[in-house]
């Protein structure tokens, strides 16, 4: 089958390499020059189904009405006129029950359990390397009631299969030596061996390089801008370059566009509830006399993630719902700064930080849209969220059974 694939950051590589794999006709469109320069640029590095709880969870809605306003808040609403937002935010609270919440901890943790496997089995195939490492990931708590929190949502994640084990504060300083000088603002922890880090946009470039070895074509500085569709089934999709446009025909289409992904579908008469929660990353150049960690972390209250890539250290999170704004925020940049500061007084950095920003693309749930979408010939692979990383071989492969009239080995959502 001939197939176009719209997007190339994580999620649109991963697809593409899976759907070649199975004998398909793969071309990947993107308006970049180069494969992950989006929200796959500089994210936090982990792939970790022990970050399944989505930030729509009952004790939400009071955290996010707490930090209104403040400008270095780890969820930031700002208040706009935005339909959009309006419609995310109110889906948004309908899963934050504790039924819904339990259900889409169960999916997503089933998605990113085969995910990480699929990661692994590529890596043995191809020997890609991206700055991994396999050192599992630790959780830190600093405040009581977010650890008691913590203890309860562990047992829920190793009913469904993520073996995320609650330690004490000093396994964490035994886990991690780096953490000995924030010993005294641990509270406990929870560690999950099996997790892993690595670079997201180095691995989508090397990827993106071995589907091309494996007769994908990329076309790359190339904007879509319309699905057009024809008795229910889409019939062309239409392209500009700087220089022509035109319209590129396949048997399917597979959107994977990221945050950006409603925009093409609501000409479709598809409301696509994805919406941009804008994150930050700092990346630090480190030292020979860093004291700094080498198993990726999450600093749960401050909403963080450090990941060690190579000779770098990455610290990302927080979010912020401010449409498609890609501004940096010098107030929520130093917010990364501060709090790695004070969890690594002697981090002694050999430059200073690259800080980046971009727009996840998420779903009320965070579990993504992954399937056939009611247009026969059209399929989604969008929405992941907080998880792209972790979800994204999985996501690939998962799309591809489904392509290929196979039944997925996990259950899927779709619209
Ligand atoms: C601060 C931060 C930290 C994160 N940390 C982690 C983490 O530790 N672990 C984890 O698993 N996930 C993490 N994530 C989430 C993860 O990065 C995303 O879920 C993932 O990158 C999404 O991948 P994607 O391929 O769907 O989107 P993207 O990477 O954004 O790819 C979409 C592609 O579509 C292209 N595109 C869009 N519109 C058009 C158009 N009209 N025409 C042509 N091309 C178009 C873009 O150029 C882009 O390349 C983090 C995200 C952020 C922001």
């Amino acid at each position: 089958m001939k197939i176009l694939i719209l997007g190339a950051g994580v999620v649109g590589v991963s697809s593409a390499w899976y759907l070649a794999k199975a004998g398909h006709e793969v071309t990947v469109i993107d308006r970049q020059p180069a494969a992950g320069l989006e929200t796959s640029f500089a994210n936090g590095g982990q792939i970790s189904v022990s970050h399944a709880e989505p930030w729509s969870n009952p004790h939400a809605p009071l955290r996010a009405l707490s930090w209104m306003g403040r400008e270095d808040a780890p969820l930031l609403f700002r208040l706009r006129w935005d339909p959009a937002l309006f419609d995310w935010s109110w889906r948004f609270l309908r899963e934050c029950t504790s039924a819904r919440t339990r259900e889409n901890i169960r999916d997503i943790v089933a998605l990113a359990l085969y995910s990480r496997n699929q990661l692994q089995t590529l890596r043995a195939d191809t020997a890609i390397e991206y700055d991994q490492l396999e050192r599992g990931i630790l959780h830190v708590y600093t405040d009581p009631k977010e650890f008691s929190a913590a203890v309860e949502a562990s047992k829920v994640l190793r009913e469904f299969g993520c073996d995320r084990r609650t330690v004490s504060a000093d396994e964490c300083v035994a886990i991690e030596p780096a953490l000995k000088a924030a010993r005294p603002l641990l509270v406990g922890g929870d560690y999950t061996r099996e997790d892993e880090s690595g670079d997201a946009r180095c691995f989508t470039q090397k990827l993106a390089a071995l589907c091309g070895t494996s007769g994908v074509s990329f076309r790359y500085e190339t904007c879509v801008e319309k699905l057009m569709a024809t008795d229910g089934r889409i019939s062309g999709v239409s392209v500009k370059t700087s220089s022509v446009s035109e319209t590129l025909v396949a048997d399917a289409y597979v959107v994977a566009l990221g945050s950006y992904s409603p925009l093409l579908m609501r000409s479709l008469g598809i409301n696509l509830p994805v919406y941009p929660a804008k994150g930050y990353s700092a990346t630090i150049p480190l030292s020979e006399s860093s004291v700094a960690p080498t198993v990726a972390m999450t600093d749960d209250g401050h909403k963080l993630v450090f990941s060690r890539l190579g000779q770098r250290l990455r610290i990302a999170g927080t979010a912020e719902f401010n449409g498609y704004n890609t501004e940096l925020n010098s107030v929520r940049c130093q917010a990364l700064m501060h709090r790695t500061k004070h969890l690594f007084p002697e981090l002694n950095p050999a430059g200073e930080p690259e800080f980046w920003c971009g727009l996840r693309p998420s779903t009320p749930s965070n579990v993504p849209y992954i399937g056939r979408s009611r247009i026969s010939n059209l399929y989604l692979n969008t929405g992941h969220g907080t998880l792209g990383w972790t979800m994204a071989c999985g996501s690939g492969a998962a799309l591809s059974d489904i392509i290929g009239g196979r039944k997925p080995e996990i259950r899927l959502r779709c619209l």
